[in-house]
């Protein structure tokens, strides 16, 4: 170790600078590194038995430097370390991939996360003891390429310096090569420690995290939100249109449940009862089947406890009619039964490294049919706003993005177009939940506002009674029963159960992993 750092001193300055190099430990005290001002991190290596990082500065603030870092001079720049992280391994797996000199799993487990809370937090010495310009001078040396690095209150400084400009290009083959071998674990632990600390303060029950395959972590530029945040320029249906309950509904009213009356207006375009329509009604319906107000409705809950309380009744678990809760102008109260989306989450969830599909999300608690679990959350945008943001990330970026067209028919008519929610940079744990072509979860509509047919909750119900830690997956195809677009592909052979798909468009696939029995193989083109 101590050779190949040697190597890199001599590639990287004058020789008569080595002695001085190779002794000072530049420290900044609680001086840290600010993240507006670093480009990223691009190289890593074992100083003193301790993890640093190479800080590539922005150019506007120090054009062509780079400055070593302690860890703890690092905090403020995770997400940049995280970033780091991720290239760091996807460059030592393709490598060992290509020359196939260790399995995939072995290099996996390689570098397996390890946690190590004993670990010796790096001592910090006094800044004091030694003058900013011998510090910086040290520092220019080696330690930082084509700038001078300096503490400045609780900020770590840098300044070009062309008094030893370093014309390598930096890092430098040898530094890389140090990095690919020197140990990442304590800057993993930060990261993990943040996330952890991250989804403790979240409101609600708790949200767990685990990963036992790999070091990768879910990002840290995703930020957990508890509902959609409307993008500027979007508009939302005036909120005084909003209609609530106004006749007979009122707290505590029945057996305490709330809300049982057919004549809720807030409930107009909730699914008809048909069984209890009288006789004049039905030729009302018959002949007017968007009629609805003050016919009999189905509410959507369970409301006894012999009947899985709260629990989302049959008829609209088979279908996918929107569900119509009570909202602020109703009479009926909090306690009304007509709410439970509104309320939020109600189960702990976790989030985990699958084994080969990325993250997933599961429940440490047995799911019960029906039951609510928690919406999809994120950014609601336009269409356009959703084809630019697709186009610039590419074919993983579908899906995150979830288009509120419940009501596109309706919409269409009045020549607008569907809001789409970006779940991708902010959202809730349902943004990692994955796809399965035969789903144990199922997504519906709910909306407060019977004339808001642009945003609206989408919420998630259980298909089926679900046992604790079963993985979690709703169809990201499937928006109704009935306007099913499976298939988007053409089965165009079948030899030996190896299924061929080609794309309408000549797009490119993404293959469906979910492993149903019923799988499509194609999640889309
Ligand atoms: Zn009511
Ligand atoms: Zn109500
Ligand atoms: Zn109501």
């Amino acid at each position: 170790m101590i050779d190949s750092l040697r190597t890199i001193c001599r590639s990287s300055a004058k020789p008569r600078a080595m002695k001085e190099v190779m002794v000072v430990v530049p420290r900044f005290g609680s001086a840290k590194v600010a993240q507006r001002e670093v480009d990223s991190l691009v190289c890593n290596r074992i100083l003193d038995g301790e993890e640093q990082y190479l800080v590539k500065w922005k150019r506007i603030v120090a054009p062509n430097a780079y400055s070593w870092h302690y860890l703890p001079e690092l905090t403020l720049c995770l997400a940049l370390l995280q970033d780091y992280l991720k290239a760091r391994r996807e460059r030592i797996h393709s490598k060992t991939s290509n020359l196939k000199r260790k399995s995939p799993h072995a290099e996996q487990r390689a570098h397996l996360y390890e946690h190590d809370p004993q670990s010796r937090s790096p001592s910090v010495q006094s800044s004091s003891s030694e003058s900013i310009s011998a510090k910086a001078q040290a520092l220019s040396l080696g330690e930082s390429y084509n700038c001078t690095v300096y503490p400045d209150g609780d900020h770590i400084r840098v300044r070009s310096s062309l008094r030893l400009p370093c014309a390598e290009r930096i890092p430098t083959a040898e530094m890389m090569a140090v990095a690919a071998t020197s140990s990442t674990r304590h800057a993993s632990h930060k990261i993990r420690t943040h996330i952890l600390k991250r989804l403790k303060a979240l409101p609600g029950p708790e949200i767990t995290y685990q990963n036992i395959h790999d070091a990768s972590d879910i990002p840290l530029r995703f930020e957990f939100i508890e509902a959609c945040v409307l993008r500027e320029g979007l508009t939302r249906v005036d909120p005084e249109t909003i209609v609530g309950c106004q006749k007979e509904c009122r707290p505590n009213m029945g057996k305490n449940i709330g809300c049982q009356l057919s004549i809720c207006e807030c409930l107009e375009f909730a699914a008809v009862q048909e069984g209890r329509l009288n006789e004049e009604q039905w030729v009302r319906y018959r002949s007017n089947p968007g009629d609805t107000a003050g016919l009999p409705k189905r509410f959507p809950y369970h409301t006894s406890v012999a009947q899985r309380d709260g629990c989302l009744v049959e008829f609209y678990l088979r279908g996918r009619h929107p569900i119509y809760e009570c909202n602020h102008r109703c009479n009926c109260g909090p306690g009304c039964n007509n709410r439970m989306v509104q309320h939020g989450r109600q189960l702990p969830l976790e989030i985990f490294k699958t084994k080969d599909r990325g993250w997933g999300l599961r429940c440490p608690l047995a799911i019960r049919k029906g039951q609510f679990i928690d919406t999809y959350r994120g950014e609601i945008i336009t269409d356009e706003e959703a084809d630019r943001r697709e186009a610039r990330s590419g074919k993983g970026k579908e899906s995150y993005l979830y288009a509120l067209d419940k009501f596109e028919d309706e919409l269409r008519e009045r020549e607008e177009a569907p809001y789409v929610v970006d779940g991708e940079h902010k959202g809730g744990p349902t943004r990692f939940m994955n796809h399965s072509c035969d789903p144990n979860v199922l997504q519906y509509t709910v909306s407060y506002n019977k004339y808001d047919q642009k945003v609206y909750d989408l919420a998630f119900f259980a298909r089926r009674d679900i046992p604790a830690n079963e993985e979690l997956s709703f169809d990201y195809l499937d928006k109704d029963e009935e306007d099913n677009e499976a298939g988007t592909g053409v089965l165009t052979s079948q030899v030996d159960d190896v299924e061929v798909w080609t794309p309408d468009d000549n797009g490119t696939v993404v293959p469906c992993r979910c492993g149903a029995e019923k799988c499509r193989k194609v999640l889309w083109t």
